[in-house]
């Protein structure tokens, strides 16, 4: 048996975690500062809308390849999960293509991207009635993921194949090699701590930064899922509109700001997400204006944002292996699967140094 800790409770965490829980051979504890339930700035997990819209390149389009045939897969099969397909309409801006945004959405907005055979349904559409200054619309079955159903739903998973979970704050990460349930030394720890990694004593990764993300959760429903590749709002604000699955209300979206920390939503900013959502989709309010948007709350979260892409390796700290899984930017429940299961291999091949010693 190999004794395994998991540190943190986000998409990431629970989703290694119970890939690992699959395994016989593995015993696995979970320890977080947040878990689901908690909406908490250092908790990048609850805030996200959550939809699949891949945004890698060619060469790094594994995680997000390999993950959706499972959010398809429980979407068909699993209610339970919060996971339901929706109709995404992209719409391409050219004088968008080097803003902030325009940049992030690059590979999902081309007219012909690596995962038009992943996705079913993927199409161009004709720009016919759209405003002059859209150059080009796609469309493709997506999944939109409500996180508040999906997040516990994977704890519950994990429960059921004996994760055991800890509520704890660890400064360094070495720390988790003592806090397995077993009470023995765990032979790998994996990092799944987000944002975090930036301060976490063994690791201080500080080129992961937050790439903050304001949002208006409404009781509107938007009929689809829209995203556009940027606004005339500033360099840094885009507006995207998913419906979350059972009853979860309609994500408006939003900002993608590198660097900032700020926890607060503001009010401003806010109104623009809402004038931007109705003026994208007048049917969210049935052509009735911003006033007729019901809202349910206001929320901040800090994307945890990686300048070298998503760190998924391993190496010793201190004397205990650590596998990493962390960084995703926006892209951590679209890429869940596929990281998962490479952070599994790592951890295999640590099982197998292990064993030969
Ligand atoms: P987190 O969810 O932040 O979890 C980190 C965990 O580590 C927490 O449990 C925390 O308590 C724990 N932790 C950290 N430090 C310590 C410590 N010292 N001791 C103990 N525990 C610790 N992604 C998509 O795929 N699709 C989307 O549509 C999408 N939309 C988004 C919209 C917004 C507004 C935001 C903010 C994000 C969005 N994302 C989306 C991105 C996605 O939410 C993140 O990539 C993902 O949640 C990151 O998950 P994580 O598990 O790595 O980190």
């Amino acid at each position: 048996m190999a004794n395994i800790v998991v540190v943190g409770a986000g998409v990431s965490g629970l989703t290694t975690a119970l890939l690992l829980s699959r395994n016989n051979d593995y015993q696995v504890t979970v320890i977080a500062k947040h878990m689901p339930g908690d909406y908490d700035i250092e908790y990048a997990s609850p805030w996200a809308g959550a939809n699949y819209l891949p945004v890698s390149d060619t060469p790094n389009n594994r995680w997000e390849k390999k993950t959706w045939p499972e959010l398809a897969r429980l979407a068909n099969d699993n209610p339970e999960a919060g996971i339901h397909f929706q109709n995404a309409v992209v719409l391409n801006r050219k004088k968008d293509a080097t803003s902030t945004t325009g940049q992030w959405f690059n590979n999902l907005l081309s007219t012909d991207p690596w995962f038009k055979d992943v996705v079913p349904d993927f199409r161009v559409l004709q720009t016919n009635n759209l405003s002059a200054d859209i150059d080009s619309v796609t469309s493709f079955t997506s999944v939109c993921i409500n996180t508040a159903i999906y997040l516990p739903y994977l704890v519950g998973q994990c429960l059921k194949q004996g994760v055991v979970f800890s509520r704890t704050i660890i400064n360094h990460i070495s720390e988790a090699a003592r806090l397995h349930h077993s009470g023995s030394e765990a032979d790998v720890i994996v990092n799944c701590t987000g944002l975090h990694a930036s301060k976490l004593g063994g690791v201080m990764d500080t080129t992961v930064t937050p790439a903050r993300g304001q949002v208006v959760l409404v009781r509107n429903d938007p009929g689809v899922m829209l995203t556009i590749s940027g606004t005339d709002d500033g360099d840094n604000e885009v507006c995207y509109i998913m419906k979350r699955a059972g009853g979860g209300g309609t994500i408006l979206g939003g900002t993608y700001q590198k660097g900032n920390w700020e926890s607060q939503p503001d009010p401003s900013t806010a109104l623009r997400i809402m004038k931007r959502s109705i003026e994208l989709c007048p049917a969210l309010t049935d052509g009735k204006g911003v006033e007729a948007l019901s809202v349910i709350r206001h929320g901040v979260g800090l994307r945890p944002l990686r300048e070298q892409g998503v760190r998924i390796e391993k190496e010793k700290i201190d004397g205990v292996w650590v596998v990493h899984n962390y960084g995703h930017g926006g892209w951590g429940y679209q890429g869940s699967y596929g990281c998962s299961e490479g952070a599994l291999e790592l951890v295999a091949d640590v099982v197998a140094i292990k064993s030969r010693l």
